[in-house]
Parts: structure tokens; sequence; C-alpha cells
């Protein structure tokens, strides 16, 4: 749920940060056409010392006037940019904060999980000791024809009870009779679509998996 802003936020760090590198570089050269204009301004400015005409002066003039109207529109555009620059730093300052927020969100997360991974994985041994007690119990036969099931079965699941009318695993439905079957415990029948060994909801209720256990 947290990764895809992660991404997200980075993918706009990265390009803003661009972005801001882009503005950067044409403020400069903004700054250095204005440098440009005040140096072609110094030079009409002598150059109109020795003008032999008019003509010639008001021409300087107006070349003057022009280069003037370029340093007010670099003017201008400097500050426009430098204001959006601003933003968009603002912005990514803001951006990597949240960053730094959700990282530490998640690595407090995998922390969590990994805490309650090896909860489980005492819970798993324990249990998995206790399956192995049980085993001495089973006839062999019964036992690999177990383990078979469990190893194909999707969820992991050999043994599962009738849930409304259907298999526990597979959910195909069980006919009546076949129900009655199952509930009699006589003998053991399997789930004809997936294969997993069907009994009865009761059975968890009447037998204790510890009973037979010696301790
Ligand atoms: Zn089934």
């Amino acid at each position: 749920m947290y990764l895809l802003p992660i991404r997200y936020k980075y993918f706009v760090t990265v390009n803003l940060d661009v972005e801001i590198k882009n503005l950067d570089t044409v403020i400069s050269n903004k700054k250095i056409a204005i440098k440009d204009s005040q140096a072609a301004i110094a030079k009409y400015t002598e150059q109109q010392n020795n003008v032999r005409n008019n003509r010639e002066f008001d021409s300087l003039s107006k070349e003057m006037e022009f280069q003037n109207l370029e340093i007010e529109l670099s003017e201008k555009r400097i500050k426009e940019f430098t204001a959006e620059m601003a933003l968009k730093k603002e912005t990514v300052t803001t951006s990597k904060t949240q960053l730094t927020d959700r990282e530490e969100d998640l690595s407090r997360k995998k922390g969590e999980l990994s805490e309650i991974t090896s909860e489980t994985k005492i819970e798993e041994e324990k249990l998995r000791s206790k399956s192995e007690k049980i085993e001495l119990f089973v006839e062999a036969r019964l036992l690999t024809a177990f383990k078979r099931i469990r190893k194909n079965a999707r969820n992991g699941l050999a043994v599962v009870t009738i849930q409304r009318d259907a298999c526990g695993g597979c959910f195909n439905k069980i006919p009546p009779q076949r129900q009655m079957d199952i509930a009699s415990r006589k003998k053991i029948i399997v789930c004809e679509y997936c294969g997993r060994i069907l009994v009865d909801e009761k059975i968890n209720v009447v037998e204790d998996l510890d009973a037979p256990v010696a301790k």
C-alpha cells in the first residue's frame, strides 16, 4: 500500500531535480546575455562620440534602445525563473521529508514483520514436532497417502471438512448421500474433484488431537 506513493515521490523528486538544474542553466544564460547587452551598449556609447552625421547617431541610439529592452526582458525572465525554481525546490524538500518518513515507516514495518515471522517459525516448529509424534499412531499406508494428497493440494490441506454442502478444499458440491457416508465415518472418503480426504465438521469437536500423543 505504501510502495506506490514512495516510488511516485521518488520519481517526482528526481524529475524536479533535473528541472531545477535546467532552470539554473537558463538563468545563467540570461545573465550572460545581459552582460553581452551591457558590453554592446558601452561600445555604441563610445561609437556615438565619433559619428559623422545624425543618421549614424540615431542608428546607434536605436541599437542601444533595443539592447536595453533585451536587458529588461532578461531581468523579467530571471525573476520568473527564480520564483519557479524556489517553488520546485520547496516541493523537493517536502517530498524528500515525506520520503524519509515513509522509509522509516517501511523499515519499522519490516522489523515488525520479521518479529512476527520468527514467532511463526517457533509455532511452526512446535506443530511440526507434534505432528511427528502423531504420525507414529497412523498406519503407514494411510500416512503415505495423506502426505501425497497434501503435497498436491494447493492450500496444503489434505483433510477438509464439508462446508455448506461443498468440499472445503475445492468447493465443489458434495451430494447428500455422500455426505451421509462421510458422516458415518465407516471408511475414508476422498473428494472426487480434488482428491482431498473429506470429514464431517463435527469431527474437530469429537476428536482431541492431543489424546493419542504420549507425553
Ligand atoms: Zn474437493
